[in-house]
């Protein structure tokens, strides 16, 4: 079923969903199985997998040059999605992205997905490789994710890349797009982010997941300025409990959003890890029970492959 389908038959009651990464390549499936399996009693809808570009290293060789190689070192991210659809029966939404994906590979990727009974994407420009400092598009690629949304949109309506194909059959694909409400670190100004946001939604976007943000109130003046600029489609919280003290310094510089003083200073003040893991999954309940009261109509869980925390926040919000 679609994501928008769920939020629809949800009929205002709002749902609980979460992301997991594949895992390291060399690891096995059960890796992923054991961390979903604790969560699986909450009857998710839905369960997001990311999706993890290229990256470039370099291997010293026996004559002391170097030679570059690349690596996707969290592979499977279609796999896994069968896998969960497979094993749980519950809809698996894969991100997929522009970076690294000539337009071919993206039809191909979604051809994929379409026999395997995969009918959710998020669609995402990605990031740029990690050596190198701005994203660069494939040269058959996309720029933008709202590229990507017509790309598929034009599957959905049976339009390939192939115009001479013949009776080329519909995709039925529900899309999702990012959207940031401390604005995405590239864009000048919120205003100018959420102008492309509209767009990815003209193209045929049908809901919004947001990057993750430890103060609601910034949540809901996203969604105000969204609405109020036309945007009428679900836009879904995205939240990531605390676990460790460094995410301090890596959460805001890794994702550029704010963290609140009162959630640094509680931080701050714990003596060990552990202590930080309960501070970060208080604030996310208390956050998770204020956006119910809001009715929104998701919730959606950054688990970062860890399902122990989320499942205390699952048992104490719904
Ligand atoms: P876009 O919507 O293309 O926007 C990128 C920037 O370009 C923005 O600043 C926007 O304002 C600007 N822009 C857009 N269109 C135009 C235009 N026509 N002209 C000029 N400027 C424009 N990354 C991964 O690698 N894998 C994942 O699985 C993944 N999952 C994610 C899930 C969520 C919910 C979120 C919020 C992010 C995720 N990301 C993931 C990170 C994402 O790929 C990065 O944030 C990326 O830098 C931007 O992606 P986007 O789809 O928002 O890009």
């Amino acid at each position: 079923m679609k994501v928008t389908e769920h939020i629809k038959k949800a009929n205002g009651n709002t749902l609980f969903s979460f992301e997991i990464l594949p895992p390291l390549k060399g690891q096995h499936i059960q890796s992923v199985f054991d961390n979903l399996d604790p969560l699986m009693e909450f009857k998710p809808p839905f369960i997001d997998v990311t999706y993890h570009r290229e990256e470039y290293t370099y291997k010293e060789q026996e004559n002391g040059l170097l030679k570059k190689q690349v690596v996707k070192k969290r592979p499977g991210t279609v796999g896994i999605c069968a896998a969960i659809q497979n094993k749980y029966q519950v809809d698996a939404v894969p991100h997929i992205l522009c970076g690294g994906f000539t337009k071919e590979d993206t039809e191909n990727f979604l051809i994929d997905l379409d026999f395997l009974g995969i009918n959710n994407v998020v669609a995402l420009r990605g990031d740029a490789v990690k050596s190198e400092t701005y994203f660069k598009a494939e040269k058959e690629g996309h720029k933008y994710a709202s590229d990507l949304v017509n790309q598929i949109q034009d599957l959905n309506n049976g339009l390939y890349l192939d115009d001479a194909l013949l009776n080329s059959s519909k995709t039925d694909f529900c899309i999702g797009v990012a959207g940031y409400p401390e604005k995405h670190m590239e864009a000048p100004s919120l205003d100018s982010d959420i102008h492309f946001l509209k767009k990815k939604i003209k193209k045929g976007a049908d809901y919004i997941v947001t990057q993750m943000f430890f103060d609601n109130q910034k949540y809901f003046d996203f969604v105000e300025k969204c609405r109020e600029e036309g945007i009428t489609v679900p836009i879904i919280p995205g939240l990531k409990p605390l676990s460790t003290k460094n995410q301090l310094n890596l959460i805001p510089h890794r994702f550029k959003v704010d963290l609140p003083d009162e959630l640094i200073k509680e931080v701050v003040s714990c003596n060990d890890n552990k202590a930080v893991r309960q501070v970060g999954i208080e604030w996310c309940i208390s956050q998770s029970k204020e956006l119910i009261q809001k009715g929104i109509p998701v919730l959606h869980y950054y688990s970062m492959g860890k399902s122990s925390n989320i499942k205390e926040i699952i048992k104490k919000v719904f």
